[in-house]
Parts: C-alpha cells; sequence; structure tokens
C-alpha cells in the first residue's frame, strides 16, 4: 500500500494514471500532478476514485517540488513531464527522502544532447539516502533494456550484437503528427546517429543507414539508424556486446515532412525574434502540430518493438534471439484513451513503481532498468497488456 505522484499529464501521463488505478492493491493513494491543473483534474474525473486527486506544479522549480513532496509524502514519485525537468525532480526527491522513476533521461532545453552522465551523477547521494531512482522505464528505453537483461540471464553466456528495432505500422490518418511530444521527438530523430562497434560509438549522419526488416504480423518495413539512450547504459552493464544498434521505421510521407520542417527552419531549437517576442521555432510548431493524446481515436494498426541479439547460449554454441511486443493501437485506445506508443510507455512505467514498491526491485542508488531483476518484471508486463514473444535461432536480418 504506497502513495505515488505522478508528475506530467500528457499522453504517457493518462496511461501511467489508468494503469495504477487498476492495481489499488499497489498504488493506495495516486497524486497527479502537472503544469496544467485542469489536464490532471480531467484524468481524476475520468478514473473517478476517491483515492487519485490532481494537483499542480511546475517541475522545473525545485522549491515547488519541494512543497508538493512534503505535502503529499509520496513514496515514489513517476516522472512522465519532459526529460528537461529529470533533474530539478531528483533534487527534489533527494531533500525530501522520495524514490523516483522516469522513462527519459535528462536533455538541456538549449541543446538536444542525449547522455546519462547527469543522471548517473545523482548515483552516490541516492545511494547514501538510501532512495532509489529507477532511469528509463519506459518501452525504449525500458522493455528494451528488461528484454536484454532477460536474454543474458536465461539464454546467452556471451552477447555479441544487439539491435533495437522500433517499428510503428499505425495509421492515424494525418499528414503529419508525432507520437509523443513533438518538440522531444523531433529533437530526437533530427541528431546524427550513432551505433556502438568494438568499444567505440561511430556517428553517422541523420537517418542516413536504413535498410528494411520484418516486423512480427507486420511485414517488411524501411528502418532507420538513430542513437537512442539505452544503447549507452547497455554496453556499459554488458560490455560482450561488441555492436549495439537502435532502428526505427518511418514512412515516406512522415519523412519529407520532417525534411521540409528542417530546411525551412521551424526545426531549430535557439530563440528568433518575432516581432519583438522570443520563440523557439520547434516550441512554436509543437503549438500548431496535432497533439498525439488527439491521435487514439482513429489509429489502426500496431507498434512492434524488439531486441535482436546473437552470441553464445550458455553452452557456448552460437545463438540468435528475438523478443518482442507488438501492441495495437485500437486496443490501447479502447483501454485508456491513448495510442500504442503512449499505452507502450506508460504501461512499463506502472509496471517498474510496481516493481519498486512491492520490493521486486529494491536495489538503492541511480539505476537502469537492466540492472534488475526481469523475470518479475516481464511476468506482470504481459498481464498489464503487453505480452512479448520470443524465437530462436533465425535470421536476424542483421549483417
Ligand atoms: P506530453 O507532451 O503529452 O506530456 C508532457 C506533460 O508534462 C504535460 O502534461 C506537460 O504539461 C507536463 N510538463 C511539461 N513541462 C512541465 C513542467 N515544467 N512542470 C510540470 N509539468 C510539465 O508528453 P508525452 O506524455 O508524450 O511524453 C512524456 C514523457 O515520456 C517524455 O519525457 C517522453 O520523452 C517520454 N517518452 C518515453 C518513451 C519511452 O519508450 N521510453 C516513449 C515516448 C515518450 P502541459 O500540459 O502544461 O504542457
Amino acid at each position: 500500500m504506497s502513495k505515488v505522484i505522478i508528475i506530467g499529464a500528457g499522453g504517457v501521463g493518462t496511461v501511467v494514471a489508468h494503469k495504477c488505478a487498476q492495481h489499488p492493491e499497489v498504488f493506495s493513494e495516486i497524486v497527479i500532478a502537472s503544469r496544467t491543473l485542469s489536464k490532471c483534474e480531467a484524468i481524476v474525473k475520468e478514473l473517478d476514485k476517491p483515492y487519485i486527486t490532481a494537483d499542480s506544479v511546475d517541475a522545473d522549480s525545485v522549491p515547488q517540488l519541494v512543497e508538493l513532496f512534503r505535502r503529499h509524502k509520496p513514496e515514489l514519485v513517476i516522472n512522465v513531464a519532459l526529460p528537461y525537468q529529470d533533474l530539478t525532480i531528483m533534487d527534489a526527491c533527494l531533500e525530501c527522502g522520495v524514490n523516483y522513476l522516469d522513462t527519459a533521461n535528462y536533455e538541456p532545453k538549449d541543446e538536444a544532447h542525449f547522455e546519462y552522465s547527469w543522471q548517473w551523477a545523482y548515483k552516490d547521494r541516492f545511494e547514501k539516502a538510501g532512495l532509489t531512482a529507477i532511469l528509463g522505464c519506459g518501452f525504449d528505453p525500458g522493455v528494451s533494456g528488461v528484454f536484454t537483461a532477460y536474454a543474458a540471464k536465461h539464454y546467452f553466456s556471451e552477447m555479441q550484437t544487439l539491435d533495437i528495432v522500433d517499428c510503428n505500422a499505425g495509421d492515424h490518418g494525418k499528414a503529419f503528427a508525432t507520437n509523443f511530444n513533438p518538440e522531444i521527438n523531433i529533437r530526437e530523430i533530427t541528431q546524427n546517429g550513432r551505433y556502438y562497434q568494438d568499444g567505440k560509438w561511430v556517428t553517422t549522419g541523420p537517418l542516413e543507414f536504413h535498410r528494411p526488416l520484418t516486423y512480427p504480423e507486420i511485414g517488411p518495413r524501411e528502418s532507420y539508424l538513430l542513437y537512442h539512450e539505452e544503447l549507452e547504459s547497455l554496453v556499459k552493464n554488458y560490455p560482450s556486446i561488441k555492436r549495439a544498434r537502435f532502428w526505427m521505421t518511418f514512412g515516406q510521407e512522415y519523412l519529407t515532412h520532417l525534411r521540409v520542417i528542417q530546411n525551412i527552419g521551424m526545426a531549430r531549437i535557439d530563440e528568433v525574434d518575432y516581432n519583438g517576442t522570443k520563440i523557439v521555432p520547434l516550441q512554436f510548431l509543437k503549438a500548431v502540430l496535432p497533439n498525439p493524446q488527439d491521435l487514439g481515436e482513429n489509429y489502426h494498426g500496431q507498434t512492434s518493438i524488439g531486441c535482436r541479439i546473437s552470441g553464445l547460449d550458455k553452452e557456448g554454441n552460437p545463438l540468435t534471439y528475438y523478443i518482442w511486443n507488438n501492441c495495437s493501437h485500437e486496443a490501447a485506445y479502447k483501454e485508456t484513451g491513448m495510442q500504442a506508443v503512449s499505452y507502450t510507455t506508460g504501461v512499463p512505467a506502472m509496471v517498474g513503481a510496481m516493481m519498486f514498491l512491492t520490493g521486486k526491485w529494491n536495489e538503492k542508488g541511480v539505476r537502469n532498468v537492466e540492472e534488475f531483476d526481469p523475470d518479475p518484471f516481464l511476468a506482470e508486463l504481459a498481464k498489464d497488456g503487453l505480452p512479448w514473444n520470443e524465437k530462436f535461432n533465425l535470421d536476424l536480418e542483421l549483417d
């Protein structure tokens, strides 16, 4: 029986709230707090339970967060606001003795830069305070790391290559929309690509490398090599990995829009002067693009995200392995009112919180998800709407 605060009332926050509400035996009190109180109140109204309440906070402000935590005294904060708020929320957790979980690594607002160093720097302070911070507990990062930990625990004596493959084969009927916060999403995919090879990071141009990959129940889709944050922790925690890459599918129409957005300067994250007002073009663009939370109603098709791994099995024989989840946009919408990208992020965040609150993940300090026992997490994930599949000794399509 534990009290949690969910910070962020967007697509992911809505799913986390729905899923926590399904487990009152674990989440006995839930506070949904975000910048815009009315969004929190709308979720509370929909869930309609006396132990779920709304509050407001500017999570860029440590004093405001400290005041919120002192008032509610939660055991755990589930941070599904934006990556910009990770450090302020971690600071407030340390000040108030609260545990922490998030789904995306910290990013400074003025630089699209993805690395764990800022959050790993809190390790000693969390350890000394006897607190736990669980980093990157969405799907990717999140389940991608737990899948890798599961493969290492049960099947491999040595993992040599890891390819995380992320396909969204859904259709929302809009000419262009992003599936989660447009600002965060466009910052991520317009960066240079990067992958890990023989102990070094290799940089590519943005979306420079691509190839068709075949996804279960979906078929072949053009998949683009991107940098993704979990690669950094996975090659550190599994040093036998010689090559680690991340692939994501994009349709031609999406890429054409993205190219135009970049070419006309609308993906810029620096301030420009507009009639005496400072605006950041990408933040302005977010205001005119479809809200990812509103895509669900007409979204059809599935997502498919998984890990393709090669190496040596426990007996030292060559092994290839694929573990994945497919999630239907329609089913996600029917259950939570949100599409599958929000759903596949929010469900693992709830499951990670449950693992912590029930003592199954209890190591102290700042930790990435692969550092915990994958078995109880994956058992719960399957029960909570994201069942997973595995295949052995198959062609991984990735040389
Ligand atoms: P949304 O933009 O839909 O929601 C973000 C929420 O955070 C909004 O309610 C927003 O409030 C709130 N917020 C923003 N700034 C502040 C602030 N300073 N103080 C308080 N609240 C604030 O984003 P999503 O729900 O799509 O994504 C949430 C998180 O999930 C992001 O960090 C994203 O990177 C991550 N994510 C992770 C994935 C994974 O697999 N690991 C996949 C997809 C997303 P307001 O409404 O007022 O703007």
